[in-house]
């Protein structure tokens, strides 16, 4: 299977050929056309499988399509960590390099001054949001992020955040968003709490497993 075989945007086709990817890997090749259809998923997949271009190419695709006004948040995809969040926000603006798709990553860790951009950026809006829980709910909170236009959801590493305490954040950020909207959610193990999460928050999920 090639990415050709999919039916992406022409500008992520190149983008993908100016970096060097030239065949998906087996979960790509299982979640791109769930994702393009617009279902709601659960995978579980490790890092290092490809799993993070799974899921940002269908997207991508899609907002190069609709050529948003790149200020209404159309993806929110929340992760664990600083370091995750920076390395999705780096393949997302490699993959929308031809299509210019806009993106804010917001994590905690930084020093005041960092808050008073992220909010500044925020309040400006952008295609997509990268966030660590705990940092995102402190902006939502404060009322100045619109997501009510907000298209897909994605749960990243998500096993993970429920280890570090992050559920109670999750199900807040949850409040904030549109009912109707596509939720994808990637986790390395299946444990009983990520099954009572999956049914919280995604509608008659497909599954797959790498
Ligand atoms: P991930 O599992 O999302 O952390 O991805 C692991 C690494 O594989 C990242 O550095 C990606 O850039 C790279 N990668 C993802 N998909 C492909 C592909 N189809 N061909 C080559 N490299 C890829």
């Amino acid at each position: 299977m090639k990415f050709s075989d999919f039916p992406l945007h022409d500008s992520v086709k190149d983008s993908l050929s100016m970096m060097g990817f030239e065949k998906p890997t087996p979960i790509q090749e299982e979640a791109i056309p769930l994702i393009i259809e617009g279902h709601d998923m659960i995978a579980c997949a490790q890092t290092g499988t490809g799993k993070t271009a799974a899921y940002l190419l269908p997207i991508i695709s899609k907002l190069a399509e609709a050529s948003t006004d790149h200020v209404s948040v159309n993806t929110l995809i929340i992760c664990p960590t600083r370091e995750l969040a920076v390395q999705i926000d780096q393949q997302l603006q490699g993959f929308s390099y031809m299509s210019g798709v806009s993106s804010i990553a917001i994590y905690g860790g930084g020093d005041g001054s960092d808050f008073d951009t992220q909010k500044k950026a925020l309040s400006h809006g952008a295609d997509v949001i990268i966030a660590t829980p705990g940092k995102l709910i402190s902006h939502l909170n404060m009322g100045y992020v619109k997501l009510d236009n907000l298209q897909h959801l994605i749960l990243d590493e998500a096993d993970r955040m429920l280890d570090m305490g992050f559920h109670d954040d999750i199900m807040r950020i949850i409040h904030f968003l549109p009912k109707k909207r596509q939720t994808l959610m990637f986790s390395a193990t299946m444990p009983s709490k990520i099954r009572t999460l999956t049914e919280k928050l995604l509608n008659n999920p497909k599954e797959i497993s790498i």
